[in-house]
């Protein structure tokens, strides 16, 4: 079955079949409730108005990550919490999560001295119940010949610790997720963009284009559930639904370019304002990023100003022959951090100490659910709490099934196993 036939047929089941809950958004949090929600018995549709992780979930820094960076806010419980969902990650999907070294050059911009920041990383790695290799401090004399295209005048000691990355793209990832609810039994199609929604006395209509053929048609489901991210605001006002949160927007840019690192590891260095950014591999190449600027809009664009404050950042770290110029940019990821905020409370002055923790917001009376904010990291609790909310609004599902996720069967196995799944739905419903 070629890949337009079974469009065509996950199209006919969206347009015939009466949904418990159609999830409208296919990045990482819509892919995973999808099949969070039919491997627990629900009637689930998934629909994105583009490719399935078009959005946020193909500009992250493709890290599974703790957040070291939060114990700077001292978010701590942040910390725990997103250490805990990295471990998992790395325990159930070993296909597809990886553990990376972290090269931390502090440099001359931080403020906290390197003892500090040395015990910063024990304590994340406590925090990460010493799921990773532990830390160490990598002396000068060892900096010289680590990466050749760092500049020696530019290192003193180096911190290395663990976290964790997905070296097949946060994509790919999310991608897993779709194939796995479509073998769960969910319905699911891409450019299919809900337009406009109508509550009725049993459930919701929602006017879905198909935009590949600019056709319309509506999908009957008892409940919805938003996972628009960044759009998730004004997917609520085609709904008519009312949140208590809402999203502020954080616009992140990285750039790709020739491969700098020698190891398959991720080099951390520091802006002059004291921004952390990232060296990281991306297949034979090399992703710096990210900008963390706050923005109104959620269709945010990359700007001159991006590209030069990133190359600035690293060019500072670069022997003179390794530098950057825009020449050298092969290709760009914009990405906009949906940020949950509860209406009417002021964002933060400081943006990075604006929680990244995801909120779930249900409207019982409409049978309506958000999803605001979150983390790749933590897709697999976004997925459980969306059951489990699902189940408060009523729908009998089965009871707690600890392999929803399918981390045994194919999602994580690589893209070979995804053709498989691809290849056998064919011959399914
Ligand atoms: C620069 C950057 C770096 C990051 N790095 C990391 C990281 O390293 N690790 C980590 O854990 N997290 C990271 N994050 C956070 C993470 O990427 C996001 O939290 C996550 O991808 C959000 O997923 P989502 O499914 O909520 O949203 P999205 O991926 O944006 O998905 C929403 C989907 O909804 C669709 N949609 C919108 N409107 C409609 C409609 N009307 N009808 C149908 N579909 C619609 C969109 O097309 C989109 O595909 C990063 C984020 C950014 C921006």
């Amino acid at each position: 079955m070629s890949s337009n036939d079974l469009r065509a047929k996950q199209l006919e089941r969206l347009r015939k079949e009466e949904l418990d809950v159609l999830v409208i958004g296919g990045g990482i949090n819509g892919a995973v409730s999808a099949l969070a929600l039919a491997a627990h018995g629900a009637r689930a549709g998934l629909i994105d108005r583009g490719d399935f992780a078009c959005g946020t979930s193909q500009s992250s820094s493709n890290l599974i990550w703790g957040g070291i960076k939060y114990l700077e806010h001292l978010e701590f419980p942040l910390v725990w919490h997103l250490c805990a969902s990295r471990n998992r990650l790395l325990d159930l999907f070993p296909g597809s999560v990886r553990e990376v070294r972290f090269l931390t050059l502090p440099g001359r911009v931080l403020k906290q001295s390197l003892p500090s920041l040395y015990a910063g990383t024990w304590l994340y790695w406590l925090l990460g119940r010493c799921r990773t290799r532990p830390p160490k401090l990598v002396p000068r004399s060892a900096m010289a010949d680590r990466e050749p295209a760092l500049d020696g005048s530019a290192l003193k000691h180096g911190l290395e610790y663990s976290d964790a990355c997905l070296p097949a793209t946060d994509a790919r990832f999310t991608l897993d997720f779709v194939f796995a609810a479509l073998r769960s039994g969910a319905a699911a199609a891409n450019y299919a963009e809900a337009v406009s929604a109508r509550r009725e006395a049993d459930g919701w209509l929602v006017r879905v284009r198909d935009r590949a053929s600019g056709t319309e048609f509506e999908v009957r489901s008892r409940a919805v559930i938003n996972a628009a991210g960044p759009f998730a605001d004004g997917v609520n006002s085609l709904l008519g639904v009312s949140t208590r949160f809402r999203h502020v927007f954080s616009k992140g840019v990285h750039l790709i370019v020739p491969r700098l690192q020698r190891k398959e590891e991720v080099v951390t260095i520091f802006a002059a304002d004291g921004r952390p950014f990232f060296i990281l591999p991306f297949g034979d190449l090399t992703m710096i990023g990210t900008t963390d600027t706050p923005v109104e809009d959620p269709a945010a664009a990359i700007t001159d100003e991006d590209r030069a404050f990133i190359l600035r950042a690293a060019n500072t770290y670069l022997k003179p022959e390794r530098r950057l110029s825009e020449s050298d940019i092969i290709a760009e990821r914009c990405g906009v951090r949906p940020l949950a905020l509860e209406k009417g409370s002021r964002a933060a002055t400081d943006w990075m100490a604006l929680s990244r923790r995801h909120r779930l917001e249900t409207d019982g009376e409409a049978k309506a659910l958000t999803i605001f904010g979150g983390k790749l990291t933590d897709c697999l609790n976004v997925a459980e709490e969306v059951v489990e909310e699902a189940r408060r609004l009523g729908f009998k599902l089965k009871p707690r099934d600890p392999l929803w996720h399918g981390a045994l069967k194919t999602v994580g196995r690589g893209p070979a196993d995804a053709a498989a799944a691809l290849i056998e739905l064919g011959g399914e419903r």
